[in-house]
């Protein structure tokens, strides 16, 4: 199990700090594992003038799966676009084809509480958003601007979706809706897109090979209101680039925090990029404040879906489980008054917890 490690900028060295721990156990308990660690991002500028070096990139493909922290910050905002920390992160997705998105949210019944949603709408809420990565709107060309011919300048981009992207991210929703309670959630805009009327005939042509899935659709703006109304009535949700990345973070909030929530970009035959939904919150980095909760759960995705270890998955996330019983909370965590521990201690709780299990 040959894992790079990506730390990236601002809390990303901190929080992947204490996911390496967490990789040091399994490995003293004879997991063969081994990682090396390289820039990215802005760490990537400062290192090599590139948010994706050439050695970063090496090293990531001769992997089996890489651990992201996080990129960017202020420092780098002001960089040409091409060498902004992001363009390191869209390009390593791009190089190394992580189409499939996987974005869990699942509430911890012990942070009920932390949501901004009632407890009854959200307690026992655990969904799975399937994002495409690769396609849609992000990279679809034509793109740019021009001047029209009334003179105005106008910005343009082009939606854009082929049968083949739409099939593999579509198998990826049945899959894992398979092996969940088995139902899908096709979310498109085909009363207006054409893009989304291809998508919709596509995904429902799929549904022959899994019968044991029980298919639906919805129009985006329809499923936004839904994952506040009634975010339960979701299992696994597959979607486009453009409509995954907002509807992902609207579900990331049901579930409390954004320092819980852990993610997979996956290729074609299973290999990742794992990385904590969050970005790299400058705002405290080196503090001793961020959460490594979602990195350390970033690890146990890898192990179930990279390394086919549902087992090792099963008791990372044990041990998250039993440190949040315990009581232990990062400040975004918090309730107010609650007592707070910071990154380390997080960390060292988890450790203890994972070498008693
Ligand atoms: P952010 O996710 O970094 O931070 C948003 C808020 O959440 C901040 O108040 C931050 O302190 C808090 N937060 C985030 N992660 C936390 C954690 N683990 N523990 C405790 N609190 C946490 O989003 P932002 O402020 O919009 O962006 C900051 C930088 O990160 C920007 O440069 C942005 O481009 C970058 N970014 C990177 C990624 C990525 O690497 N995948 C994603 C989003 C943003």
């Amino acid at each position: 199990m040959k894992i790079a490690i990506l730390p990236g900028d601002g809390i990303g060295p901190e929080i992947v700090g204490q996911a390496q721990r967490v990789l040091d156990v399994l490995r003293d308990d004879g997991l063969a594992i081994s990682y090396d660690t390289a820039p990215i991002g802005g760490a990537g500028c400062d290192a090599a003038q590139d948010p994706l070096p050439p050695a970063t990139l090496a090293l990531a493909r001769a992997a089996d799966a890489i651990l992201m922290g996080a990129v960017g910050g202020p420092r780098y905002d002001t960089l040409p676009r091409p060498m902004r920390p992001e363009q390191g992160l869209l390009r390593i997705r791009r190089e190394l084809g992580l189409f499939a998105n996987l974005r869990p949210a699942l509430l911890y019944p012990e942070l009920a509480a932390a949501s901004s949603l009632k407890a009854e709408v959200v307690s026992g809420l655990d969904l799975l958003i399937v994002r495409e990565l690769t396609g849609d709107i992000y990279f679809g060309q034509p793109r740019g601007r021009r001047r029209n011919a009334e003179g105005a300048d106008e910005g343009f981009d082009t939606m854009h979706y082929s049968v083949p992207e739409i099939e593999r991210i579509a198998r990826v929703g049945f899959e894992a809706a398979r092996k969940r309670s088995g139902r899908l959630c096709s979310v498109d805009k085909a009363n207006v897109l054409d893009t989304s009327i291809l998508w919709r005939e596509t995904v429902t042509r799929l549904a022959a090979d899994y019968a044991d899935v029980a298919l639906t659709h919805m129009y985006v703006d329809n499923a936004a209101m839904q994952l506040v109304k009634n975010p339960k009535q979701f299992d696994v949700i597959v979607t486009g680039n453009l409509f995954g990345d907002i509807l992902s973070d609207e579900a990331s909030m049901l579930a409390g925090s954004i320092g819980m929530l852990p993610s997979a970009s996956l290729d074609a035959n299973g290999k990742g990029l794992y990385e904590p939904i969050h970005g790299a919150a400058p705002d405290i980095a080196g503090r001793d404040l961020a959460n490594p909760l979602a990195t350390i759960l970033s690890l146990a995705m890898m192990f179930r879906h990279t390394f086919a270890h549902a087992d090792v998955a099963q008791r990372i996330e044990g041990s998250v489980r039993s440190v949040l019983r315990r009581g232990l909370r990062t400040g975004d965590i918090a309730l107010p008054g609650e007592a707070v521990v910071g990154t380390r201690a997080m960390g060292d709780a988890v450790i203890a917890a994972l070498r008693s299990s």
